[in-house]
């Protein structure tokens, strides 16, 4: 069994820690300090404020020089270059002990979804992360022990609202249409378990139209 710990997940923060691999860091220093302390490498998705707080990353860099940061170019970009190991999609790299491997999550900046095994007392896990896209149709085609997926809203509920701009004062329709729902995050699920026991952990959901698929 792997260790993990949501930290914090939906549009106001993230940050999801699995065993020595921190993700996004989308919240304030004093909320994750205590967690860098066993960290030793952080991966950034993409460049939304919610799950890149530059104020945290500059004191992460600060105090936790140890810990090699991973990301895509956008990102490192944004942090003046100052990015360990930057991962194009489609592309592996190896990093310490893990081969992390990064394919195109769907949104509308550039955003990377994440592959990668762990090794822990003999047994192998396979991982996924992503998070932020309109579905997981460039994830590699594995089977995971443990999916971190998006499953940001419940479609039936969307498909149903009329005049969004009207209701809700902005298009909440189209900006469902840049995050996954919980009916495509199951559908990825039972598509991609390694057996009966895979776990799913359900990123990033929406405080208004996620439902559990209920
Ligand atoms: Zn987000
Ligand atoms: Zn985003």
């Amino acid at each position: 069994m792997l260790e993990y710990e949501v930290v914090k997940s939906g549009s106001s923060g993230n940050c999801v820690v699995i065993e020595n691999i921190m993700i996004d860091c989308g919240i304030a220093y004093t909320q994750i300090r205590e967690y860098l302390y066993g960290v030793d490498y952080l991966i950034i998705t993409h460049i939304h404020g919610d799950h890149l707080k530059d104020t945290t990353y500059k004191k992460i860099r600060k105090f936790f020089p140890n810990i090699t940061t991973i990301s895509n170019w956008q990102v490192s970009q944004k942090l003046n270059g100052d990015v360990d190991v930057v991962i194009d999609w489609g592309e592996s790299e190896t990093v310490g002990e893990y081969t992390f491997e990064s394919f195109e999550a769907i949104h509308d900046v550039v955003n990377s979804g994440y592959v990668f095994s762990i090794e822990k007392e003999g047994e192998q896990y396979e991982i996924i992360y992503c998070t932020d896209s309109r579905d997981f149709s460039n994830a590699p085609d594995k089977e995971y022990d443990y999916m971190f997926l998006e499953s940001n809203h419940d479609e039936n509920i969307i498909n149903a609202i009329k005049n969004p701009r009207k209701k809700y004062g902005y298009d909440v329709v189209k900006n469902a249409g840049r995050h996954c729902s919980t009916q495509k995050c199951l559908g990825f699920y039972y598509m991609h378990r390694k057996h009966e026991d895979s776990e799913l952990i359900e990123l990033h959901k929406s405080e208004r139209f996620y439902t559990g698929g209920n």
